[in-house]
């Protein structure tokens, strides 16, 4: 009898820094699975989670797809497959490798979306996630300490209202930890023709290029964008001296702000999630050891110290320009020691600022305090003015209202680029 079977399946934490990545994982399985004639209803599914997970190897990314089958007998082989390569292709040498595999058969709920948010907004345990996925009836694979069930349960039930693609190209296994040999400006090229349906595949000063990885991974580059279609065009255009072994397109949640949590009083806000804070400086900027900028900001209920930190190059020269009272919305996260690490801002309200001085003498030259309450006295033509009060002067200020954000190269996955959220 034939069945109609939905079939998910989530993946997470194969990799380490040493090399493997959990997308080629992803795509090995997929081109078997097709061997045997299963293909799945959708591209997979690349979730970033929370930024601040302190097991990530990267960027906390999860994977899954889903596949619609006809028997038991397909659900085994799938589960099969997946098990089978992930237990050949994952690092378990990574200390920090921890894989878990995840089965979920049916509809997704709103209690496994809501997982999926608060894996985004929190950090989770393992025997949290292992109690969830039994309660809503998951099947779970833990190897080794296993924790990659977290992102993998995530991975499954995320909703996605606003979402990108990528392309990720693969290099062949025997150019593995070699450097990657591009053709430059074909990736010129491309940013030329695709921006900004694609974005962040060039710095933004636009002196390198930013779409390869500078890890011994499998991955050669990868494309954003906003649709499948662009991202397969770019890819088309970029030329590689190096023989790609094959390419896959995934649906994200990348550059979505999917991370941010707004209407948050600074006074609730807790460390290791991000937020969208409106807020007015409280304390000018100022640069502390290693090249990192510090000011502080408050909304009213509370006052926290925000950082550009160093890794984040130009940009701290433009938060080095805000001034106390300015009006801005912060767009970043909170690390464990409290300091909201700023991904970008909006600048609502340049508020004036001023010195203040001695008044000048009608002759033209700048008058001297005439003692305690006595006014003021020119030095050069003896002349007295009764009032105490300065002059206000004006001070030029160097920068306008308007919407700043971290290069390229500092971007967090998640953090959605101004120029997506002008489209
Ligand atoms: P890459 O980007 O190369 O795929 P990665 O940065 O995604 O690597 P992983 O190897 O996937 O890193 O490790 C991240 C680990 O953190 C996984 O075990 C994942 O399950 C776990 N994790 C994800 N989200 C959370 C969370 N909110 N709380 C706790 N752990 C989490």
């Amino acid at each position: 009898m034939t069945e109609n079977i939905i079939l998910h399946v989530g993946i997470d934490d194969t990799d380490s820094n040493e090399g493997m990545c959990t997308t080629y994982l992803t795509h090995i399985i997929i081109k078997q699975l097709k061997e045997y004639g299963i293909v799945p209803t959708d591209y997979p599914r690349l979730i970033r989670l929370n930024p601040f997970a302190r097991y990530k190897t990267r960027g906390n990314g999860a994977l899954s797809f889903v596949l619609n089958l006809t028997s038991r007998e397909d659900v085994e082989k799938v589960e099969k497959t997946v098990l089978e390569n992930v237990e050949s292709y994952s690092m378990f040498e990574g200390v920090n490798t921890n894989p878990g595999v995840v089965f979920y058969e049916g509809e997704i709920t709103s209690q496994m979306r809501d997982y999926a948010t608060g894996a985004i907004y929190n950090i989770y345990t393992i025997d949290y996630a292992e109690e969830f996925a039994k309660k809503v009836g998951m099947r779970i694979h833990k190897f080794k300490k296993g924790r990659g069930i977290i992102g993998a349960i995530a991975a499954i039930s995320i909703q996605l209202d606003d979402e990108t693609f990528e392309c990720l190209a693969y290099r062949k296994p025997e150019n593995y930890g070699t450097k990657r040999q591009l053709n430059q400006d074909s990736i010129y090229e491309m940013n030329d023709r695709t921006y900004p349906e694609t974005f962040d595949n060039i710095d933004i000063e636009g002196n390198y290029t930013a779409i390869e990885p500078h890890t011994p991974c499998p991955v050669l580059y990868g494309i954003r964008g906003n649709t499948p279609e662009i991202v397969e065009k770019a890819h088309n255009i970029v030329e590689s001296y190096e023989e790609i072994e094959d390419y896959c397109i995934f649906r994200t949640n990348q550059h979505t702000d999917m991370h941010i949590q707004e209407n948050v009083p600074i006074k609730d806000m807790k460390d290791t999630s991000c937020y969208r804070i409106q807020c007015k400086v409280t304390e000018n900027p100022h640069d502390i050891e290693g090249g990192h900028v510090f000011f502080k900001v408050s909304d009213g209920t509370g006052i926290i110290e925000c950082a550009a930190f160093e890794p984040t190059k130009t940009f701290r020269n433009t938060v080095r320009k805000l001034r106390k009272n300015d009006e801005i919305i912060l767009y970043g996260g909170l690390n464990d020691n409290h300091t909201f690490n700023i991904e970008k801002f909006e600048l609502l309200n340049v508020a004036p600022q001023h010195k203040l001085l001695n008044p000048l003498c009608e002759c033209g030259k700048r008058m001297k305090s005439a003692g305690k309450n006595k006014g003021f006295k020119c030095p050069k033509c003896g002349n007295k003015i009764r009032t105490s009060e300065k002059v206000k002067q004006f001070l030029p200020r160097d920068i306008k209202e308007g919407f700043y954000e971290v290069p390229t190269e500092a971007r967090r996955h998640l953090s959605k680029p101004i120029v997506r959220m002008k489209q």
